[in-house]
């Protein structure tokens, strides 16, 4: 496994990969659990390599304090990178990524980008779309695999590479949850254990919930969670919630 941290010492490397050989792509902040690792075995079973990016983009944050407390642990994420197989992972520096100015936005104005997430974190979509354009330009894998779990996300990312003509496939995974029903995340280990115990009952409710969207919210209330919207859009039901400080997201088709 090679560990790439330059712009220029990714751009050779990808020129000298033998043009017969698919390259499958998981991008990530680091952090990684369980949901990150299914993304990486789906792309070691259908590419030849498989590339990992750890990169904590600073321009799809809209809270600075969530930025500074976002996690890092590169080490496990390494170690755990080398022992899935992974045959590159690029870890940029902001600096790299964001050489001087930033003035050419990829905006999205979807109907998708004007809801939910896009509503509560104003600019957020923006900024992923941004650096996922630059990582897919850069990367140019074949395909590239993303979790249900940032479902406005992925659906985002599909159309800019259907509207920009990529020549890249973009491959939705389901998501990936702990015991309880709590979707993994990144964020998850930044709850204290009471937080955690808040989280796991919060997931349960949504599993069991049905569309009954007052009585959920309640449910959710009661054990401690402050719900910033429950809502069904395309026939999928999504939810954000506040547990303590840490904002979670989780989102399940209806039954
Ligand atoms: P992140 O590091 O949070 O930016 O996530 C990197 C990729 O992993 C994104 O495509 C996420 O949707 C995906 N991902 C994160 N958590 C999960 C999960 N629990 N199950 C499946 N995919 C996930």
């Amino acid at each position: 496994m090679k560990v790439i941290k330059t712009i220029k010492a990714w751009q050779q490397l990808r020129k000298n990969i033998e043009p017969n050989h698919t390259v499958g792509f998981v991008a990530t902040m680091g952090c990684l659990h369980p949901g990150h690792a299914s993304l990486i075995e789906r792309s070691k079973k259908e590419n030849n390599i498989t590339v990992l990016s750890i990169f904590v983009n600073p321009t799809q944050f809209n809270e600075q304090t969530d930025l500074d407390n976002y996690p890092v642990t590169t080490a496990a994420d390494l170690a755990l990178a080398q022992k899935l197989g992974v045959d590159y992972v690029f870890m940029p520096e902001p600096s790299a990524m964001y050489p001087g100015e930033h003035t050419i936005v990829i905006q999205a104005k979807d109907e998708m980008a004007m809801m939910l997430e896009g509503v509560k974190r104003p600019g957020h979509f923006d900024g992923v779309l941004s650096v996922v354009l630059k990582l897919l330009i850069l990367i140019s894998p074949d395909k590239a695999y993303f979790g249900e779990k940032d479902y406005q996300q992925y659906i985002l990312i599909k159309k800019m590479a259907e509207q920009y003509f990529l020549p890249c496939e973009i491959i939705p995974c389901a998501i990936i949850r702990e015991a309880s029903g709590l979707a993994m995340s990144s964020r998850n280990t930044l709850l204290s254990k009471k937080e955690r115990a808040c989280a796991d009952k919060i997931a349960t409710i949504f599993a069991n919930s049905l569309d009954d969207e007052s009585t959920t919210q309640h449910a959710i209330e009661s054990v401690g969670g402050q719900v910033e919207y429950l809502a069904v859009v395309n026939n999928r039901r999504f939810l954000a919630v506040r547990v303590g400080s840490i904002r979670l997201i989780d989102n399940r088709p209806c039954s």
